[in-house]
C-alpha cells in the first residue's frame, strides 16, 4: 500500500501517522518527490482501514499495491489449483460437466437423470436439496430427503453429488456430500463461508448476482483463510439492466478471474440466461473463454418441473451439447495475462 500526502505536510501530524502505521507492524520507504512525499508500506496491510487514512488531513491518497486476497490470489501461488472430487479432477486442464435437476424431486426423477447425464458424459451430479427461492410459496426442496435421493443416485452411478447448503444449521446433513454449493444469495454470508474453511469438502461457490470478482476472491478468501484450498469458482450471470435474460452471463470473467487467481472457473448457462435454448451457444462460448467445466440444469420432464423448467435441458438436448463442448475443447483459450 502507498500513502500519498499533500505539498508539505504539517510535520507533527506526519510523526503521528509514522509512528500509528509503526504500531501496526509496518515498516515505512518514504520518497520524496517534486510535489509530493510517498510512504510505501511493507508488511500485511490486509486489515488496514484505507478510509481512516484516506480522511486524514495530510493525506492525498492512498493506493493498494496488491490485492487484498492472498490466499486466492495468483501472485502467490502461479499454479492453477486442481480440485480433486472422487476420482475426477477439475481446473489445470481438467474440464468437468455437472449436470442435473435443478431440485431433487423423486427417486425415480434424480436416478434416471443422473443415469441419463452419465451416459452423455457428465461426471457430477447436482441437485438441489434446499432450494433458495424467491417466493416463500414455492417448492423449498425436499431438504433431508432430498440428500438421501441424491446418495442413493450416487450409490447407483457412482457420480459424486453436488448440491446447495442454504445455512449453517444444514452442516451435518452435509458431511457425505461431495462438492458444497454455496449459491449466488448466499455468496457473502460470511459465517457460513468461515465454518466451510474448517471441512475439507470441495465448495463450488457461485457469484452473487451483484458482486464484483473481487468481491468473489474475497468471499473465497473466507473459506481459505480456515484451511480449505478446495474451491471451484462459478460465474453463473450477473443482474444487469437487461431484463430478456433471467441474468447476463458475463463471459469475460473467466479469463479475468484466471488472471486474478489460480482456482478453477466454471460457468453455469443455466441460470445465465434462464433459457433452455440459450444454454449449449453459452456453454460452447464458455467453454472455449477457458472454463474449466459447466454446470447444467437437466431434466427428464422439462414442462413438469418443480423448478428452473424452462431454463432445463433434456437429457437428448444434453447429450447434444456435451458431444459439442468435447468437440470445441481443443480450440480452448489458454489465459494470455
Ligand atoms: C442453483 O444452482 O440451483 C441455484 C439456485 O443457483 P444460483 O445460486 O446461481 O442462483
Ligand atoms: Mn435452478
Amino acid at each position: 500500500m502507498i500513502v500519498i500526502l499533500k505539498k508539505n505536510p504539517d510535520r507533527e501530524q506526519l510523526e503521528n501517522l509514522s509512528n500509528w502505521l509503526k504500531s501496526q507492524g509496518l515498516s515505512i520507504h518514504q520518497s520524496e518527490g517534486e510535489n509530493s512525499l510517498v510512504l510505501g508500506l511493507v508488511g500485511d496491510t490486509a486489515d488496514l482501514d484505507m478510509e481512516l487514512i484516506r480522511a486524514l488531513d495530510i493525506v492525498k491518497d492512498v493506493k493498494r499495491v496488491q490485492e487484498p486476497y492472498k490466499n486466492a490470489n495468483r501472485y502467490f501461488h502461479p499454479e492453477d489449483t486442481v480440485v480433486s472430487v472422487g476420482d475426477t479432477r477439475i481446473g489445470g486442464g481438467y474440464f468437468q460437466m455437472i449436470a442435473g435437476p435443478c431440485s431433487v424431486e423423486s427417486p425415480e426423477q434424480i436416478c434416471e437423470i443422473a443415469r441419463r447425464v452419465k451416459a452423455a458424459g457428465a461426471t457430477l451430479l447436482r441437485g438441489g436439496a434446499f432450494k433458495p427461492r424467491t417466493s416463500p410459496y414455492a417448492f423449498q426442496g425436499l431438504k433431508a430427503q432430498g440428500l438421501e435421493l441424491l446418495l442413493e443416485a450416487k450409490k447407483e452411478t457412482g457420480l459424486p453429488i453436488v448440491t446447495e447448503i442454504m445455512d449453517l444449521s444444514q452442516l451435518d446433513l452435509f458431511a457425505d456430500v461431495d462438492v458444497i454449493q454455496v449459491g449466488a444469495r448466499n455468496m457473502q454470508n460470511f459465517e457460513l463461508l468461515r465454518q466451510l474453511g474448517r471441512t475439507k469438502q470441495p465448495i463450488l461457490l457461485k457469484r452473487g448476482l451483484a458482486n464484483t470478482l473481487q468481491e468473489l476472491l474475497m468471499s473465497a478468501e473466507y473459506i481459505m483463510a480456515g484451511g480449505n484450498e478446495n474451491i471451484i469458482l462459478c460465474e453463473r450471470g450477473i443482474r444487469t439492466f437487461e431484463t430478456a435474460t433471467r441474468n447476463t452471463l458475463d463471459l469475460s470473467a473467466i479469463p479475468m478471474l484466471h488472471k486474478m487467481t489460480h482456482l478453477p472457473v466454471i460457468v453455469d448457462p443455466s441460470h445465465a440466461t434462464g433459457i433452455a435454448k440459450l444454454v449449449k451457444p453459452m456453454a460452447l462460448a464458455a467453454a472455449v473463454c477457458g472454463a474449466d467445466g459447466l454446470i447444467i440444469e437437466v431434466h427428464n420432464d422439462p414442462m413438469h418441473a418443480l423448478c428452473d423448467g424452462s431454463q432445463s435441458l433434456t437429457p437428448e438436448q444434453f447429450d447434444a451439447l456435451a458431444d459439442e463442448v468435447r468437440a470445441v475443447l481443443p480450440f480452448r483459450c489458454k489465459s494470455e495475462f
